[in-house]
């Protein structure tokens, strides 16, 4: 992100402003910051929901704008706060973005994000009905499927939207075990409300108003030239 402004157009004035921000490959970057602070906006512009204003956002030095859209979508996995689970069985929900996935990958998957005990436990198993008007997941196990589905789409960038909201520490501390596993060699960026993920992350910055503040780090733009550089991430 350099010097990314945003302006909603049913409201006047920025929600974003000046934000510069790299996500380093295969780092783990969070943004804390209240609720309305822009965490969201900013996650919609690097999914090409919307385009910035003012300012660009760069993947290896292009421009998004310039990239096919499908093929910049189909590079990153989208975990957001409240997963939409469809009409379909456990297996199929994890399968979405990788249909040809075998049994093996699916109970791979499921294992990698915490889910597969409590999908033993369900009468179907892997085969159990869910979505609308059927069993309804708990807001954590619908969670763990939907990491389970972005281990199965193996993208190389990785969004999560306030992952552990709604749970109860128990579970979001094995929550947290399952984004670190899902992070491992990929490029994240983690949107939270309460500092206790942020543990998780190699940078943190806080937003504030549509404002970063800076990391406090040693020469943060030495090492991000080296590794964009080095980077095999571009769509
Ligand atoms: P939360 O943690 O509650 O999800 P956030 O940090 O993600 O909040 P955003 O959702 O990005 O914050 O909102 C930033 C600002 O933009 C807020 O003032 C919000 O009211 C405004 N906003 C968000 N979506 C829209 C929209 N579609 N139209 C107009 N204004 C919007």
């Amino acid at each position: 992100f350099e010097g990314v402004a945003y302006e909603y157009p049913q409201r006047v004035g920025r929600v974003l402003d000046g934000v510069d921000l790299d996500l380093e490959p295969g780092r783990i970057t969070a943004l804390v910051g209240p609720s309305g602070a822009g965490k969201s906006t900013l996650a919609r512009l690097l999914m090409r929901l919307a385009d910035p204003t003012e300012g660009r956002i760069t993947c290896a030095g292009l421009d998004l704008r310039e990239l096919d859209l499908e093929l910049w979508r189909a590079q990153v996995a989208w975990v957001p706060q409240r997963p939409t689970l469809f009409t379909g069985t456990i297996a199929e929900n994890i399968a979405l973005c990788a249909p040809g996935a075998g049994r093996t990958q699916i109970e791979r998957a499921a294992s990698a994000a915490g889910a597969r005990e409590f999908i033993r436990r369900l009468p179907g198993g892997l085969q159990t009905p869910v979505g609308e008007g059927e069993r309804r997941l708990s807001a954590g196990q619908a969670q763990r499927i939907a990491i389970a589905r972005a281990f199965l789409a193996d993208r190389p960038l990785l969004l999560m939207d306030e992952p552990t909201a709604h749970l109860d520490e128990e579970s979001a501390g094995e929550l947290t075990d399952a984004i670190e596993r899902l992070a491992r060699g990929r490029t994240t960026l983690l949107l939270v409300h309460h500092p206790l993920l942020s543990a998780l992350a190699h940078d943190v910055h806080e937003i504030r108003d549509g404002r970063l503040s800076l990391p406090r780090e040693d020469d943060p733009a030495e090492g991000t030239a080296e590794l964009a550089e080095s980077s095999g991430v571009a769509a």
